[in-house]
């Protein structure tokens, strides 16, 4: 299994974009979810003068995943996901 755990902001969204299009970059490249909080980030580069930071297209991802309800966030149990390490934000890397 791959080490999530080391995996930066840049390349978790990548590749949670590329599991969220069924392991097609194509998809993730054409992909038409604008409003979508990674969007901006999905191919993994940083964007000139992006809406929001990393940390929080992550946390707003994260959110939208769990009906806006925060405590959800924290508790989430999918260790898998790429995005899970980054859920709380870059203040609370240390807690998880
Ligand atoms: S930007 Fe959002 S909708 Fe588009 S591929 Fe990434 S996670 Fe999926
Ligand atoms: S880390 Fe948890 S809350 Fe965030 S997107 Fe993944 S499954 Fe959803």
């Amino acid at each position: 299994m791959e080490e999530k755990k080391r995996l930066n902001r840049s390349i978790s969204i990548r590749k949670y974009c590329t599991e969220c299009c069924g392991g097609n970059r194509e998809e993730v490249k054409n992909c038409i979810s604008v409003n979508c909080s990674l969007y901006e980030y999905r191919r993994g580069k940083n964007p000139n003068k992006p809406k929001l930071t990393k940390s929080k297209a992550i946390r707003q991802r994260c959110l939208n995943c769990s009906g806006f309800y925060s405590p959800d966030v924290r508790n989430c149990e999918f260790k898998e996901c790429y995005l899970y390490r980054y859920r709380m934000g870059a203040e609370n890397r240390g807690k998880i």
